[in-house]
């Protein structure tokens, strides 16, 4: 499917702030690719788009499942991500089970709270963390591309800043004195996972189209 003339991809999200982030990955990497998110698909394509439980062990998993299952419901190429935190002194949690690591009913503040409190007796050297993101590609004849991307960090014991989502508020990429909630968009963008991932798929998808 083209739209005049642009080749039409579907991000496997219904989050309106990853289509767009993703849409300026894209830009920057200057692929012409039109991003639509599934809304999108759906309406155009008058199909239905079923939800992808994120039953996969790890975050490449759980990307692939997506972009597979979007690009079987629309027969377009699918991009997908999958991200989280992994706190060294949580043994690596709570990795996929991000989004919902204070139980079913969580949200980003409850989230926030549990991995404060669960870190409440742990001394500053042993708060280490990365944000990672794995990113994938499905082509319908091609096969799946995976590639992922990290920030290495530490965690404060309470929050500071307002911009960003999730696990911002105690981030403090190494290198850096702010939260990643104290910096732009753009400037977290440039060093965060999903960004690395990101550009680094792009190149992928750059290398498909000019071998
Ligand atoms: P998903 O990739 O949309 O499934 O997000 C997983 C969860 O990881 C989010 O709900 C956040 O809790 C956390 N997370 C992923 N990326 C970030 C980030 O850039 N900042 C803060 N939290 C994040």
């Amino acid at each position: 499917m083209t739209s005049e003339g642009r080749e039409v991809a579907v991000l496997a999200t219904r989050n309106a702030h990853k289509l767009v982030e993703l849409r300026r990955i894209l830009a920057e990497a200057e692929l012409d690719i039109e991003l639509i998110d599934i809304d999108e698909a759906e309406q155009r394509l008058g199909v239905v788009v079923p939800e992808v439980p994120e039953t996969g062990a790890t975050f490449e998993e759980n990307a692939r499942l997506k972009s597979e299952a979007v690009a079987l419901a629309t027969s377009l190429p699918a991009l997908a991500d999958d991200s989280g935190l992994c706190v060294d002194a949580l043994n690596g949690m709570p990795g996929v089970l991000s989004a919902r690591w204070s139980g079913p009913a969580a949200d980003d503040a409850s989230n926030l709270r549990l991995v404060i409190d669960q870190l409440t007796d742990v001394p500053a050297e042993r708060r280490g963390a990365q944000f990672k993101c794995a990113a994938a590609f499905t082509c319908p004849e091609q096969g799946t591309t995976v590639v992922v991307g990290s920030l290495e960090g530490s965690l404060l014991g309470e929050p500071r800043g307002a911009n960003g989502f999730g696990y911002d508020p105690i981030f403090v990429p190494d290198g850096h004195d702010r939260t990643t909630a104290e910096m732009t968009g753009a400037e977290k963008d440039a060093i965060s996972h999903r960004g690395r991932a990101f550009r680094r798929l792009a190149l992928c998808l750059a290398d498909r189209r000019d071998p």
